[in-house]
């Protein structure tokens, strides 16, 4: 009888400045992409690739740059 599972569960949240929508960037396909690229690791942060990173808030569509942290 094999092990229950046990899951991961991992966000990269941020907020939009205009609206305050409450954004998971992991809801969005080019983080995904970026991840299977390996462009940059999960809790990658301060490097070229998870600085300034722009963002199109899904829900009024303004643009913005975000530091990745954790
Ligand atoms: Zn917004």
């Amino acid at each position: 009888m094999s092990n229950p599972k046990a899951t991961w569960c991992i966000s990269l949240d941020t907020e939009c400045p205009e609206c305050g929508e409450a954004i998971d960037l992991f809801e969005q396909d080019w983080v995904n992409a970026a991840l299977s690229d390996r462009t940059f690791d999960v809790c990658e942060r301060d490097t070229r690739w998870t600085t300034d990173v722009n963002v199109t808030c899904p829900k009024c569509s303004v643009d913005f740059k975000v530091d990745f942290e954790y």
